[in-house]
């Protein structure tokens, strides 16, 4: 019995497969800031303040030890308030993309107040890191149907917030490619943990630390056979405590060291899949 099913063990790729590392790097934006109950709640704010705090130098010397290159899709309220950090980043070689201003949920927003935040956000990344972002992950996971026309008409190249596909694509009718995510690569699925408000409700997890980097390595290295493409949503607060950090060293070591894969930045995922493509 013969099958097409591509993703087999051993199957041997006529392209190399990507890793897009992707760091989310929210801070304390997200539902309660948009709602103003953040103010009230110190617990919550540091939270969220652990990662550009504590968190992501860490991860930077991780991925300087790797001579990796990561995307931080950064909600500009977070540039604004450690301009230094972000700068470092961007200085590391690093991709800075945008995520919102204050992290907002993009699929409630009619077409001129997404506009209006796209601009913005860009406008702080101008003035504080003297850049433009070229590529957008939305906010909590979904967007509004005219979303990717807007980004399009604003000049971004690529998001990254759709989960359809192994591989980038690009959005019907104009210029944007997609890089789907999976939300089995999303930290929060394994690790995100807090009491007041309750996430998750029923309190009933935190994964065991080593088999949940062993489930990502098991995406990864099926894709990295079959020459598809991988992204990650990783959240320096969660992903990168000390003990966690740990972990993600040994697997940014370890897929920096292996020839199947190309590491980089979402942009350089899109570049590759662009060049495979004749684009
Ligand atoms: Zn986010």
């Amino acid at each position: 019995m013969t099958t097409t099913y591509a993703v087999s063990r051993g199957a041997s790729a006529d392209r190399p497969g990507a890793l897009a590392l992707a760091f989310d790097l929210d801070g304390p934006t997200g539902d309660a800031m948009l709602s103003g109950e953040l103010w009230e709640r110190p617990g919550y704010f540091c939270l969220g303040a652990y990662g550009p705090h504590r968190a992501v130098p860490r991860i930077l010397d991780i991925l300087r030890n790797s001579g990796v290159q990561a995307t931080f899709f950064t909600p500009s309220w977070v540039v604004e308030h450690w301009p230094d950090l972000c700068r470092r980043i961007v200085d590391q070689g690093h991709e800075m993309a945008n995520h919102g201003h204050r992290h907002e949920v993009f699929f409630e927003m009619s077409e001129s107040e997404q506009l209006a935040v796209l601009d913005q956000a860009q406008a702080i990344f101008r003035r504080e890191l003297g850049l433009e972002a070229a590529g957008f992950r939305a906010p909590s996971g979904d967007w509004h149907p005219r979303t990717a026309q807007l980004l399009a008409e604003s000049g971004f190249r690529y998001s990254s917030s759709l989960r359809s596909g192994d591989q980038p694509f690009r959005h019907d009718g104009h210029s944007l490619i997609e890089i789907p995510a999976k939300s089995l690569f999303d930290d929060y699925t394994a690790f995100a943990y807090h009491r007041a408000p309750n996430f998750p409700s029923g309190l009933d997890r935190v994964a065991a630390y080593r088999p949940a980097f062993e489930t990502w390595w098991e995406e990864i290295d099926a894709a990295a056979d079959a020459g598809l493409t991988v992204t990650t949503i990783w959240h320096p607060k969660v992903i990168g405590t000390p003990g966690r950090a740990l972990l993600l060293e040994e697997l940014v070591d370890r897929v920096s060291r292996d020839p199947r894969i190309r590491v980089g930045t979402c942009a350089d995922a899109v570049g590759l899949w662009a060049e495979g493509n004749n684009e």
